[in-house]
């Protein structure tokens, strides 16, 4: 190696260190502070999945939903092709008639036979026209998707990890009414807003990744405009009762309803000038 191309190596250095630590989101195209690698993302997923599927009923093998799995396989294999990030992502049928759907860190992705179901005998159209139940399934699982991708659950250990590392040097520090004044009153804002932020993102790259693929993403204000109703079973929004997202089962820290179809209108009208993509 000349002098050179040595000194051009060593120049490089700060610039990798910088890449490794502060990589590029593939998912958002922002650079995020990272110290869990991929692996280890997977690996929390992968921990966490068995609990996770037998709390949401068990794995489906009954042959009464044989054409639910396949539509959920079919579904994923389209998506996954489009993803912004390659990761192991998998779709299991559960044995529940709950309404709920939710991705683990690393793409390991939880969907009740009870939400596809649901979707399939509800017959108002909000407005929007005929949305075949296949694009609305895919709605779900791109949302889900783009939690994974984006590395939202990742993220949320990360700032649990730092959070907790800042409280013990708060009360190594200083006097124990701080650290529990941190807790109670610092903690739940930062957590509340970042989840917030983390599903509208969810919405709106879900939406992306939907017209990749050839879905109609218009499927995704279906689904919202679905879960700002009241259920019919249970006589209660939705929303109050759906967790789509088992990392964050505070349900106060989804987006209201509303909100999240104003996004979603603005993103589909993006979508449709070709603006976004
Ligand atoms: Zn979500």
């Amino acid at each position: 190696m000349s002098s050179i191309t040595k000194a051009a190596s060593i120049c490089s250095w700060p610039q990798k260190f910088y890449d490794t630590i502060r990589p590029m989101n593939p998912v958002t195209g922002s650079r995020q502070f990272r110290f869990i690698p991929k692996g280890a993302e997977i690996g929390f997923g992968n921990y966490f999945y068995h609990g996770v599927v037998q709390e949401q009923g068990g794995i489906c093998r009954n042959p009464v939903y044989t054409e639910h799995r396949d539509l959920l396989q079919k579904v994923t294999g389209r998506l996954v092709h489009h993803a912004d990030r390659k990761l192991p992502y998998e779709a299991i049928l559960t044995d529940t008639g709950v309404e709920n759907a939710g991705c683990l860190p690393g793409g390991k992705i939880v969907f009740c036979r009870g939400l596809i179901e649901s979707m399939q005998a509800e017959t108002r159209d909000f407005g929007l026209g005929y949305i075949p139940l296949e694009d609305k399934v895919a709605a779900v699982m791109s949302h889900e998707m783009v939690h994974a991708g984006a590395r939202h659950g990742a993220r949320t250990l990360e700032m649990t990890l730092c959070l907790s590392v800042l409280i013990y040097v708060a009360s190594q520090v200083a006097a124990l009414a701080f650290a529990i004044f941190f807790v109670h009153y610092l903690r739940d804002p930062i957590f509340l807003g970042y989840s917030r932020s983390n599903e509208l993102e969810s919405d709106r790259h879900g939406m992306k990744l939907m017209q990749r693929a050839g879905y109609d993403p218009k499927a995704a204000l279906w689904v919202m405009h679905l879960f700002s109703t009241t259920h019919p079973r249970t006589g209660i929004k939705w929303f109050d009762q759906i967790i789509l997202y088992p990392m964050d089962k505070i349900l106060s820290t989804h987006p209201a309803p509303d909100d999240r179809i104003q996004h979603a209108e603005k993103t589909l009208a993006l979508l449709a000038s070709g603006k976004l993509k």
